[in-house]
């Protein structure tokens, strides 16, 4: 059910370039093309999942945790930890999730 048409496979694969902020054996996180907030960012999953369900129903619980980690430790890096932020995960139409690689936007850097 992943489809492979999308921008973010195309990322993953080194086919069009991402300003990249940290990378490990699951994830990659890059800033987001069109910033809503001050800091904005997305992290997404290595392994190829559509949305939040397909990666909560597929995903190993070792991969689970080390994805949401490393969203924890991507805040670390932007420092919005000590700050504050906003973590958000679009699914589905009523969404208006665009790109169908799961993913979760961090927001932040300034009141929300
Ligand atoms: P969503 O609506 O949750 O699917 O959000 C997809 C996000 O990906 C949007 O905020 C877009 O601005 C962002 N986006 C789309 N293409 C790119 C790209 N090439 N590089 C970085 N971010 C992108």
């Amino acid at each position: 059910m992943y489809n492979k048409e999308n921008i973010f496979y195309r990322i993953l694969k080194s086919e069009i370039p991402a300003k990249i902020i940290y990378e490990n054996d699951v994830a990659l996180s890059f800033y987001d093309i069109r910033p809503l907030k001050k800091i904005h960012v997305l992290v997404i999953t290595k392994g190829l999942y559509s949305n939040f369900g397909d990666f909560v129903a597929n995903a190993s619980i070792q991969e689970v945790k080390d994805f949401w980690a490393t969203v924890s430790k991507v805040a670390d890096l932007l420092e919005v930890s000590r700050t504050g932020y906003r973590i958000v995960s679009n699914n589905g139409p009523d969404s208006g999730q665009e790109v169908e690689h799961f993913h979760v936007h961090i927001l932040g850097g300034e009141k929300l």
